[in-house]
């Protein structure tokens, strides 16, 4: 490779072998399926652009010499989005941190900006907040989660990244024997979002800001499973209540793995996570203490509890990582409970599937109705039996996003986005991007729909 690490002058390069494998990998390792299928696949070298004139010469460069290149920010995805297929340049964007501007209701940034750095300083600069964000924050990027990310805290009032608003605009500089650089605004930025870098390098972004706001983290403590449900659901719902997150685990996760934070509750207690805004603590105490046996046992204004972490980091894919430091045969799953049947999904499944699928629910607003991504645990056994799991909540019309998969069909829609694919013909025609990533480039006849996108929309506003 040593003719390839020469070929980019003074770009700043990493060759050393042990680097480059540590920075082709992500958190695949999530899953036991990716890990068989994605260990050992390493890309050649990295390159560290320093602004986005890097990032034309390095498309340039491998535009016409035929090298693969795979975009990473922090490396924080758990689909194996960032690992190189077929070898070729990883090209790290980190580098790109700059805050081009920032006014009340907006920011505009470059995309290797830590997602903790750019809320930092929009509370600072203009007295805002991201609407949303991955409970990685403190390390991924703020390109990356555009990406290859889909939600978060804040999805609980704000929806997904993909919802109309979320995103104003990305500059996205194309891979072609001469590079493009294409601003991307309104419906259009839908091409590169959530698109695995595989149509394009993002070199800045725009985004909505939301007013800040004072957060109080709370764990709240309750015996019934469905009164925990039904509470998140009030919590959630309510418009008066100002909130960033609510998430509920069931027993006896919290106790068995949230440590500290857990200290104040039972083996048998469902915790829900919430972040609320402190004015509406009061409200909050007065709805917790309508409820058999529910109990606030954590508030971080209140609680000086060594080891406890900000709550968001035991929510989100942050609970698998936890579960998983004690057990490493836990993996997970995605599943969407929208429509009018979602609360008696959660229910049933809780019963039939029991401590082999842990509950795990995410609240979320959907725009007309609040309901949930289940990131249940999975005690797992083989591949049949979490297929089999799989397939029971598909066949009764609660999708599953599979997290074992790592293409953007595979793991999304089960479909192919045509304008992503439309973009990806006219931004990457040698198709160099993340190659493998989407199954719509390498198959034009794929055909793998198991939930037509119809069916999605419908249970999501049904
Ligand atoms: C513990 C844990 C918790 C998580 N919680 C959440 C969560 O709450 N919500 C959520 O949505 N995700 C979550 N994730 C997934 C992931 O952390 C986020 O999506 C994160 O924002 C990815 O950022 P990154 O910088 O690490 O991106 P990477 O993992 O480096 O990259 C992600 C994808 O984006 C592409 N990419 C990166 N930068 C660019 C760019 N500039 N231009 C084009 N393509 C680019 C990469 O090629 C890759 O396909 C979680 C993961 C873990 C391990």
């Amino acid at each position: 490779m040593d003719d390839l690490s020469h070929a980019f002058g003074d770009i700043p390069v990493i060759t050393d072998r042990t680097t480059v494998r540590r920075r082709s990998r992500d958190y695949f390792w999530y899953s036991p399926i990716l890990k068989d299928e994605l260990e050992g696949r390493f890309g050649d070298i990295v390159l560290v652009p320093r602004d986005e004139a890097d990032v034309v010469a390095v498309l340039r460069t491998c535009h016409a010499r035929g090298v693969p290149v795979t975009v990473r920010g922090a490396g924080t995805g758990n689909y194996g989005q960032a690992v190189p297929l077929r070898g070729g340049v990883i090209l790290e964007m980190k580098g790109l941190d700059r805050i081009e501007w920032m006014r009340p209701g907006r920011v505009r940034t470059g995309p290797g900006i830590t997602i903790g750095a750019l809320e930092a300083a929009c509370r600072e600069g203009v007295g805002g907040q991201l609407r949303m964000f991955p409970s990685t924050m403190r390390l991924a990027t703020i390109g990356g989660y555009i990406a290859g990310g889909s939600s978060g805290i804040g999805s609980v009032s704000w929806g997904l990244l993909r919802d109309p608003g979320n995103l104003v605009a990305a500059r996205v500089v194309t891979m072609e024997a001469e590079p493009q650089v294409i601003e991307l605004r309104g419906r259009d930025v839908q091409q590169v979002n959530h698109a695995y870098g595989t149509n394009g390098v993002i070199t800045a972004l725009e985004l909505p800001l939301a007013p800040a706001v004072d957060w109080v983290d709370l764990l709240v403590a309750v015996p019934g499973f469905m009164d925990a449900v039904h509470l998140g659901r009030t919590l959630a719902e309510q418009p008066g209540i100002q909130k960033r997150l609510v998430s509920l685990v069931a027993s006896p996760a919290p106790k068995d793995y949230f440590e500290a934070l857990a200290a104040g509750i039972d083996r048998h207690d469902h915790a829900l996570l919430v972040m609320i805004a402190r004015e509406d603590i009061e409200t909050v105490e007065g709805l917790v203490g309508a409820v058999a046996g529910a109990r606030i046992s954590y508030r971080s204004d209140r609680d000086q509890r060594t080891g406890v972490d900000p709550i968001f980091e035991y929510a989100w894919n942050h609970t698998t990582l936890r579960a998983l430091k004690y057990d490493r045969s836990v993996t997970y799953l995605q599943v969407l409970f929208a429509g009018p049947d979602r609360w008696k999904g959660v229910e049933e499944s809780f019963s039939v599937f029991g401590d082999e699928v842990p509950m795990h629910l995410e609240y979320i607003n959907f725009g007309d109705q609040i309901g949930c991504f289940g990131l249940q645990l999975v005690r797992y056994t083989t591949e049949a039996r979490l297929r089999e799991i799989m397939d029971w909540f598909d066949t009764r019309g609660f999708p599953v996003f599979d997290p074992h998969a790592y293409t953007l069909e595979g793991g999304g829609m089960k479909q192919v986005d045509p304008v992503q694919l439309a973009f990806k013909h006219r931004a990457d025609p040698k198709g160099l991007l993340n190659p493998g990533k989407m199954i719509g480039w390498d198959d034009p006849d794929y055909d793998g729909v198991r939930v037509p996108v119809s069916y999605m929309y419908a249970a999501a506003s049904g």
